[in-house]
């Protein structure tokens, strides 16, 4: 199926200039003459071309050399101009977001999809919304889902259970049988507009990368804690899936041989193990006497509550002992603690630190630090800002 053109094709020449400014924070026309090898005069007149068509924008500033006059006018593409919606199909609430793609958070509205019906009855509703919400027709949308996604093949089947007939009694996020094989292609015909679908943790790592407590790491590792336990992995910048697309899928490391079955088919994994032990709530609660809910647990710890930061503090140790082969597998130089906690991270960060600093080599946690996410509801919406962006690129190039 054909890509759904964001703009008209570039000719060679803009393209050549598009392409050099794509890994770079900008250029002179004079850095772009030399990086592209074309004549000066023909930058300057491909430059103009798409700034006028909006591929391209300009500030004057700190680029152009000292005494020498007015300084030079650095040229970037033009990331502020366009805007993604960021439709967000989390386990409990839905969103859509709509965002810069330099990462500007615009506005945000809540969004009620029967996940359940038919796939053409969801493509109509998400259109509807999308359209009704932007006021404009965004440049890409990217759908953000709460389970492991795979590009071009779509989410994993639960293994053992056909869609719709796991045997459990819990109420669980519903798994559409139209996300099993990715449906970005159909969305995209639909909404007449680029669509690309991701997991939700990875796009939180991609947002502090880009644009949070992360930006300039090399390699970032995005620790998700509520509400469910996750990783999103982004080394030079870029979003590292693994081969099938469910690297940091850490929920399922298997920390107790003899621990109960897991819904993926292995048995004593991380996830379950936590849901059978006390959950923060549940221990407060029985603290307090009485019922509490989750943001008041936060907003205590981030009051500096003795008992909630302990706890919290705790749940940083017992996630950092599964991470130990990971972390020295991977070497990262950040670990970052889930931006949702705001700052209740901390203790959770004090936790986690305290036992990689213990349980790893120094050649392994020198020069790691752990740190809370900044972005705290807008992670996911700034990671998706970024996706787009690379999106938007490979279609201008394309
Ligand atoms: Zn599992």
């Amino acid at each position: 199926m054909d890509p759904v053109p964001i703009l008209a094709a570039l000719r060679p020449g803009e393209r050549h200039v598009v392409s050099v400014l794509r890994d770079r924070d900008g250029a002179t026309r004079r850095e772009l003459a030399e990086l592209t090898r074309l004549p000066l005069t023909t930058v300057t007149a491909t430059v103009a071309l798409l700034i006028g068509r909006g591929v391209l924008t300009e500030t004057v500033g700190a680029h152009g050399p000292r005494g020498a006059g007015r300084p030079a006018a650095t040229v970037r593409i033009d990331l502020a101009g366009r805007v993604a919606a960021a439709v967000q199909l989390g386990r409990t609430q839905q969103s859509v977001t709509l965002v810069r793609l330099d990462g500007r958070v615009l506005d945000r509205g809540d969004l009620h999809l029967d996940l359940t019906q038919p796939f053409e009855a969801t493509v109509k509703d998400l259109a509807d919304a999308v359209h009704r919400f932007s006021g404009r027709s965004p440049d890409v949308v990217v759908v953000s889902v709460a389970m492991p996604f795979r590009q071009g093949v779509g989410a994993p089947p639960i293994p053992m259970y056909p869609p719709g007939e796991t045997p459990f009694t819990r109420p669980r996020y519903p798994r559409p049988e139209w996300l099993l094989s990715d449906p970005s292609d159909l969305l995209s015909r639909a909404l007449g507009i680029p669509v690309v679908i991701e997991n939700d943790i990875n796009l939180a790592a991609l947002g502090e990368a880009g644009h949070g407590v992360a930006r300039g790491a090399h390699t970032s590792v995005y620790l998700s804690v509520v509400p469910g336990f996750g990783a999103g992995i982004v080394i030079g910048g870029r979003l590292f899936r693994g081969a099938g697309g469910v690297a940091g899928e850490l929920a399922h490391i298997s920390v107790r041989e003899d621990g109960d079955l897991c819904l993926c088919g292995n048995r004593g994994c991380f996830t379950t193990a936590r849901r059978n032990g006390p959950s923060l709530v549940d221990d407060i609660a029985t603290a307090f006497g009485r019922t509490v809910a989750l943001e008041e647990v936060l907003s205590l710890a981030a009051g500096g509550d003795v008992m909630v930061r302990r706890w919290l503090t705790d749940l940083g140790r017992s996630i950092a002992r599964p991470l130990i082969g990971f972390v020295t597998m991977l070497n990262p130089d950040l670990l970052v603690v889930d931006s949702a906690l705001g700052p209740a991270a901390e203790a959770v960060a004090d936790g986690l630190r305290e036992t990689i600093e213990h349980r790893t080599s120094a050649m392994t946690h020198h020069g790691l630090d752990v740190r809370p996410g900044v972005l705290t509801n807008s992670a996911v919406p700034a990671g998706a800002a970024v996706l787009a962006a690379e999106c938007y690129i490979e279609r201008l190039l394309a």
